[in-house]
């Protein structure tokens, strides 16, 4: 574990006055491939990482939650058990208060209880800190509640907080991969229905890069919502439900009913689904060269088709293409700023980062942060020995 526990330990003390009862983690994300296919009920290929957010938590007399977070300033949040939960102010407390509602509403009876939540996942980087929050939330309110839920119910509860509570409509993968990640593994997970596959990915010659561009590009037209709505308006137009029932022949059939953006988007999506699948063969035959290529479409198809890069991510990807050691790399998560992972030797990694951080602070006047990253267990007791 990359958080020690102690530091959440003694903060918890001298927020709440005594000590947690419990602690438990919740890991952040990368997805190797399969971008923007989740909300399309297509497939995802994430591992959880080494960094995830911690919820130390102690039940308390009366009907109070309070909620607090090493990483916001200000007094804790808190909620009445006794009346509805709703969403408002601090909005990052939203997040925990959305997960409280939706185990409410499946029939769990909630204690009173002090929360202090500390992350090393960076927030608003890509990496899925907001899946990591609700995660762990959810587990330090079950664990006080001596409750227990099956691992995709989880999922969905923690995804339907972020979009009712949090107003950000993401797909199933950063709650599902942060609940039900393997050391070791990464998950082939089928968006539809939950179903999936562990997948092995623990090759020691093999060294997964991070590649945090530090920038976050904001849009003016909902970028995200703007593609889910182009995406099921281009199911709409081929008649079928969601893209994951079309092909790629289908799409182009289909060319002059779909306008020019529901056409680029609904090819990226039956791509990268296709790309997925591949993705996973390739992986099992141990065609590291092949996974490689994979990356490399991936990068392009969400570049060209789906407009969702930045010049900051390509830039990335195009420095590690030049370099000795590499098999592929892509951007990765919703896009427009966040991460780049980049998929080399072991060997030779060491020398990747540092090509890649000189010729990218050359190029903007700041570096960007590189870290290898490996599959992580996915969310449970910070207090034994999972990882
Ligand atoms: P990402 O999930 O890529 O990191 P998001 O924008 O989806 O980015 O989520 C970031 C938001 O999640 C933050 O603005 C904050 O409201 C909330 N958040 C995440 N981690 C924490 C934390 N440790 N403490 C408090 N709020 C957090
Ligand atoms: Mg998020």
């Amino acid at each position: 574990m990359t958080q020690p526990i102690a530091g959440i330990q003694k903060r918890f003390s001298e927020l709440y006055g005594r000590a947690p009862a419990g602690i438990v983690r919740a890991p952040g994300r990368v997805n190797l491939i399969g971008e923007h296919t989740d909300y399309n009920d297509g497939f995802v290929l994430p591992i959880a990482i080494d960094k995830c957010t911690l919820a130390a938590f102690a039940p308390t007399d009366g009907r109070t939650v309070n909620l607090a977070s090493v990483q916001q300033e200000g007094a804790p949040a808190s909620f009445d058990l006794d009346a509805d939960i709703e969403k408002g102010s601090p909005k990052w407390a939203n997040y925990p208060k959305g997960v409280a509602a939706g185990l409410v509403e499946k029939g769990i009876e909630l204690t009173a209880m002090d929360i202090l939540f500390d992350s090393d996942v960076p927030i608003g980087g890509g990496l899925s800190s907001s899946a990591s929050l609700e995660v762990s939330a959810a587990l330090a309110m079950l664990a006080a509640a001596g409750r227990e839920i099956d691992d995709y119910e989880l999922a969905l509860i923690c995804q339907k907080a972020e979009h009712e509570f949090a107003g950000t409509p993401c797909g199933i993968m950063d709650q599902a991969i942060s609940v039900m990640g393997q050391s070791g593994r990464a998950l082939l997970l089928d968006c539809r229905n939950g179903e999936y596959r562990q997948i092995p990915f623990d090759n020691p010659d093999l060294l997964l890069l991070v590649a945090d561009t530090k920038v976050k590009h904001d849009l003016t037209d909902g970028g995200y919502a703007a593609r889910r709505d182009q995406c099921y308006s281009a199911a709409a137009k081929l008649g079928v439900k969601m893209l994951r029932d079309a092909d790629a022949d289908m799409v182009s059939a289909a060319a002059d009913k779909l306008s020019d953006k529901e056409l680029t988007r609904a090819r990226h999506v039956v791509s990268e689904i296709d790309r997925t699948l591949r993705a996973v063969e390739a992986m099992e035959a141990g065609d590291y060269a092949e996974f490689g290529q994979l990356m490399y479409a991936s990068h392009t198809s969400l570049r060209d088709d789906y407009e969702v890069s930045c010049e900051e991510l390509d830039e990335i990807v195009e420095l590690a293409a030049g370099l000795e050691g590499v098999y592929g790399a892509r951007m990765t998560g919703g896009g427009f700023g966040g991460c780049a992972i980049i998929l080399a030797r072991a060997a030779q990694a060491d020398n990747i980062a540092a090509e890649i951080t000189k010729n990218y602070t050359a190029r903007f006047g700041h570096p960007c942060v590189i870290f290898p990253t490996r599959a992580a267990a996915g969310a449970g007791s910070a207090q034994d020995n999972r990882i």
